[in-house]
C-alpha cells in the first residue's frame, strides 16, 4: 500500500488490438483525473507486446494516440512502448527463474483443454501441473516443440483492496494455478510485462477496467517475487447502455469512429461519461480540466457505468 503523501503515478495501458471505444477512454478519463486531481503524473504505455496482434506503430496504435488527443487527455513522459522491451521483460524472468519458480510447459493448446481439471471463469482448465513432474516422472520433452515457461504459484491466499471492488482474494493454486509467462514463441505474457513496466515506471496507482480484478493477485505475486511494492487499485466496472445492456461492438457502439462522427467536438462526449460516473447531475459539455474540482472515486457507480439516455 502506498503511504498518503507519496506522490501519485498514474498510468493508462491499452493494448492496441482494435481501435478504442469509449469503455477504454472512460479508464483514460478515471485514470487521468484520479491522478491528475491530486497533482500527480500520469503515463501512457501503448501494450504491443504481441507483434502479430498490435504491430508496433500500427494504424490501431496511431488512432489511440489521435482519440486520447481528441479527449483532451495529455499525459507525461514519453510514452512506453511494450514492444520495445523484451530485453528488460528478458532480465526479470531470468530473476523468477534465479529463484526457481519457472519451469517449461511443453503442453499444446489441445492437451490443455482435453485435461479434465476444473475450468476458470474465462473457460481455460485449470492447470494441473503436468509439465512440473514430468521430469520426475522419467517423461521426455515432446520432440521438436518449443516450450513456455510457467511461474509455480503458492497454496495461499493473496488479497487486496480495491478502491472500488472492496476485498478481493484469490488462492493462485487452487483458483489459477501456474500460469504463463513466456509463450513459446518467445513472446512475454502481459502479466510479466505489466508488473515489470508498473514497476520500472514508479507507478503507485492503477486504474483499469474491472475484467482485469482476477489478474490482480497474480500481478502482486510476481511483484512480491521480484521486489516490486504494490500499487493501490481500483477497478472501473463495465461501461453500458443506458438500460444497463453492454455495449454491442457489432453494432459499433463505443467504437471512437462512430462517436467522433456523431459528436465532432469531446466535450458533449466527455459529459456523457461524466454523467455516467457520477461526475456530473446530468450530461454538458465539459473538459477535462473542468472534470478535475468534481472528480471523486466514491462517486463512481460500483456495478454498471451507465451511459446517459440518448448517447
Ligand atoms: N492492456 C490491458 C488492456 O488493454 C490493460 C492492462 C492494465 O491496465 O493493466 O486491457
Amino acid at each position: 500500500m502506498i503511504t498518503e503523501n507519496e506522490p501519485v503515478v498514474g498510468r493508462f495501458a491499452p493494448t492496441p488490438s482494435a481501435r478504442l471505444h469509449l469503455g477504454n477512454l472512460m479508464c483514460a478519463l478515471v485514470a487521468w483525473l484520479s491522478a491528475k486531481s491530486r497533482g500527480g503524473q500520469i503515463l501512457l504505455r501503448v501494450e504491443d507486446l504481441d507483434a502479430a496482434r498490435c504491430p508496433y506503430m500500427g494504424e490501431n496504435t496511431r488512432y489511440m494516440l489521435d482519440d486520447l488527443a481528441w479527449l483532451g487527455l495529455s499525459f507525461d513522459g514519453e510514452v512506453l512502448y511494450q514492444s520495445r522491451r523484451a530485453e528488460i521483460y528478458a532480465e526479470y524472468f531470468e530473476r523468477l527463474h534465479e529463484r526457481g519458480l519457472i519451469y517449461p510447459c511443453y503442453c499444446s493448446r489441445a492437451e490443455l483443454h482435453a485435461a479434465s481439471a476444473p475450468h476458470l471463469a474465462d473457460n481455460t482448465p485449470l492447470y494441473d501441473r503436468r509439465c512440473l513432474y514430468r521430469a520426475e516422472r522419467g517423461e521426455l520433452p515432446p520432440v521438436g516443440r518449443k516450450p513456455a515457461f510457467r511461474v509455480m504459484v503458492p497454496d495461499s491466499e493473496i488479497g487486496f483492496t480495491d478502491a472500488i471492488v472492496g476485498d478481493y482474494t484469490e488462492n493462485l493454486l487452487h483458483d489459477c494455478s501456474d500460469f504463463v509467462v513466456r509463450r513459446a514463441d518467445g513472446v512475454f505474457a502481459y502479466q510479466l510485462a505489466v508488473v515489470v513496466d508498473d514497476a520500472l515506471s514508479g507507478v503507485t496507482e492503477v486504474v483499469r477496467g474491472n475484467d482485469l480484478v482476477s489478474s490482480t493477485p497474480r500481478q502482486i505475486f510476481l511483484q512480491h517475487e521480484l521486489g516490486f511494492s504494490t500499487p493501490d487499485y481500483c477497478h472501473i466496472p463495465l461501461l453500458t447502455d443506458a438500460m444497463g445492456r453492454r455495449l454491442s461492438k457489432r453494432d459499433g457502439d463505443g467504437c471512437m469512429e462512430i462517436v467522433r462522427a456523431k459528436y465532432k467536438t469531446a466535450e458533449p462526449v466527455l459529459g456523457a461519461l461524466a454523467a455516467a460516473l457520477g461526475l456530473l447531475k446530468k450530461p454538458e459539455s465539459i473538459t477535462p480540466t473542468e472534470l478535475l474540482p468534481l472528480f471523486d472515486l466514491e462517486k463512481i457507480p460500483k456495478n454498471t457505468v451507465r451511459l446517459p439516455e440518448g448517447f
